[in-house]
């Protein structure tokens, strides 16, 4: 039943990095488009994903909370998997959210890729 076999895929960008989240989409979208995957992000990496053609659930903006409820959704149990384009050069006012997400990643034992080498060799793994 392919119900259970659905897995939950987390996407967020920071904006030096939407660019490069398009690009990975656009070069996964075989297996991101199949019926087992759902995507989730934060709103403004949501729409970017939208408007590239994906259906994805758009939670908040990173900076309003939307990495918050996607860390909230995650310790429920409800996300299998984190893509994280994180800017290294840029500053963040929501960075103690950031790092929460993380952090729960690493209690709940949850793939986190921070960066398109890494999401690739998970994606290709799936
Ligand atoms: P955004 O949030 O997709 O709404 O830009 C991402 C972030 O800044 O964490």
């Amino acid at each position: 039943n392919s119900f259970y076999l659905m897995k939950t895929i987390a996407i967020i960008a920071h904006n030096g990095k939407k660019a490069e989240m398009v690009q990975f989409l656009n070069e996964y979208r075989n297996v991101l488009e199949s019926k087992e995957i759902r995507l989730i992000s934060t709103g403004t990496t949501g729409s970017k994903a939208e408007t590239a053609g994906f259906e994805v659930e758009k939670l908040l903006s990173g900076p309003l909370g939307g990495d918050a409820q996607i860390a909230s959704r995650l310790a429920e149990g409800k996300v299998d998997m984190v893509i994280f384009f994180r800017d290294p050069m840029d500053k963040h006012p929501h960075e103690p959210d950031i790092f929460m997400l993380m952090r729960l990643c690493d209690v709940h034992n949850i793939p986190l890729a921070t960066n398109p080498a890494t999401a690739k060799l998970l994606i290709e793994a799936f």
